[in-house]
């Protein structure tokens, strides 16, 4: 869509916008033409009142829509209440031009509880809450309701958390195969299988100079997760070396819970769980996605619904406190009434928590690289209408949710539980609680300062060769850390 901006340059707060509500049009700063038939007009102006004038056409069809009011407190507020106005002009004028209110309104971010959480951290009430949301930003009531469960339990959490509480990632970069909607840096093991070796030996490495770090900071670790990737890709030597060296460099006196993803059916084994179970592992998330043979075809898992059912036997016998299943609304070749069969043999296997998540569309994934057919949003909406009825009547309520980019229909992912079992380090990383010291490739460690607000980044190189043999970038990441914790 050609853009034009008058009286500002608001290019983050359009593009946002334009991302969610538009999703497919993409900014184009080009001098509007009269043969266009796709383009925005954002003007701006200043007097008493800001208002902001979105004008608005798709393919011939245009609308408009003006939103003003007057600016008040520092510079800093007065550019978000700006940004805001602007936001739902652009918003309103979106909607009269698709007849469509997404179900998270205008709200564009990762995160849209945290409204809540603030809220309800100042002394709101719930009602209150839910009113921010509804009113200021166009959530739907079923969605606030949502967010304010969600965002109760990260209060929750909030609570939990001492200053100088942190939580553990360990990324194991490597997978049986490619899944067809990932765009994440995973090495296929079969392809890459002399990389993992001196993967392990680098990323022991980098633990226990972790371990030494934390130690010496005086830092608390409460939660530890191991994900990828398919942690489980490793052999159970390989998985008992690097559980063995998370042990020995960290005092987890503190610690609250170990999660390991063995995300993939045909990456379980006896030896493997049994590994996990002597490191005293407290949840185990297996992750099938869908229980339609067709659809693991198609999305290029090379196993089937019978193997995941065996998978779980092998898991539910060394009694983990805790297990986890993940399954996906809206991938390749499936429909609501497969949805309704994954999800009801999903809970077949009573497992504590459930993890609903929306199918999104990655860059580089073969989704779109090789144009496969998705269903489209309307029926990805009966999926998770579906999902919702069918877990709170297994006994499960949502514990935590976040959305990403380019999701279909601009739904959400959303953690299930029963009552007592949730992760929180999912919590912790979602809503930005405490720091994550992450080790690995692709590691991205967070320093989240004790107000919550000021938050810095390290990154791992993404490639496991890379990482290996670039041992000073985490030295450089864990000196960053330290210096985040010096008095
Ligand atoms: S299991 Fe996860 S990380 Fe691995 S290829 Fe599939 S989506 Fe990507």
């Amino acid at each position: 869509m050609k853009l034009k901006l008058i009286g500002h340059d608001e290019r983050y707060t359009v593009e946002q916008s334009l991302m969610n509500l538009l999703p497919g049009e993409l900014p184009v700063y080009e001098e509007i033409t009269p043969e266009d038939d796709t383009w925005g007009v954002i003007t701006l102006t200043e007097g008493e009142e800001c208002r902001v004038e979105a004008e608005l056409c798709l393919k011939g069809k245009a609308a408009k829509a003006v939103n003003s009011a007057p600016l008040s407190g520092s510079d800093y507020e007065k550019e978000g209440q700006r940004r805001h106005i602007m936001a739902r002009a652009f918003y309103k004028a979106a909607c009269e031009l698709t007849g469509q209110q997404p179900p998270w309104g205008m709200l564009t971010g990762v995160r849209p509880d945290k409204l809540v959480t603030k809220a309800l951290a100042e002394g709101k009430s719930a009602a209150e809450a839910r009113l921010i949301l509804e009113r200021d930003y166009f959530v739907t009531p079923e969605r606030s309701a949502l967010a304010l469960e969600t965002g109760a339990m990260a209060l929750r959490a909030a609570r939990k958390l001492e200053k100088n509480d942190i939580a553990v990632y360990i990324g194991i970069p490597f997978c049986p195969t490619r899944c067809a909607y990932c765009s994440f840096v995973s090495h296929s093991v079969e392809r890459s299988f002399a990389l993992v070796p001196p993967y392990v030996e680098a990323l022991i490495a980098e633990i226990r100079a972790g371990g030494a770090m934390v130690k010496e900071r005086g830092l608390r670790v409460r939660a530890f997760y191991m994900g990828g990737g398919t942690p489980t890709t490793l052999t159970a030597q390989q998985m008992d070396a690097v559980l063995t060296a998370f042990e020995e460099s960290f005092d987890l006196t503190h610690c609250e819970e170990i999660t390991v993803e063995a995300g993939r059916p045909d990456t379980i084994t006896a030896e493997k769980m049994a590994v996990l179970k002597a490191h005293g592992v407290s949840r185990v998330s297996v992750n099938p996605q869908t229980m339609e043979d067709h659809v693991l075809r198609a999305i290029g898992r090379r196993h089937s619904a019978g193997d995941i059912e065996e998978a779980m036997e092998v898991v539910g016998k060394y009694g983990f406190p805790h297990v986890n299943m993940d399954l996906i609304a809206g991938l390749p070749e499936d429909t609501p009434e497969g949805f309704a069969r994954s999800l009801e043999r999903c809970l077949a296997f009573d497992t504590d928590t459930v993890t609903v998540h929306t199918l999104a569309l990655k860059k580089g994934s073969r989704i779109l690289t090789e144009g496969l057919s998705i269903p489209d949003a309307e029926a990805v909406a009966k999926m998770l209408e579906m999902a919702s009825p069918a877990l709170r009547g297994a006994g499960h309520s949502p514990y935590y949710l976040y959305r990403q980019k380019y999701m279909s229909g601009s739904f959400e992912n959303i953690g299930w539980c029963r009552p007592g079992a949730e992760c929180w380090y999912n919590i912790y990383i979602m809503s930005e609680l405490c720091s994550i010291l992450s080790f690995g490739a692709g590691g991205s460690t967070k320093m989240v300062g004790s107000d919550g607000r000021e938050i810095q980044r390290a990154f791992n190189p993404k490639y496991p060769k890379e990482y290996t043999e670039r041992p000073e970038k985490w030295q450089a990441n864990q000196a960053a850390f330290a210096a985040f914790y010096r008095e």
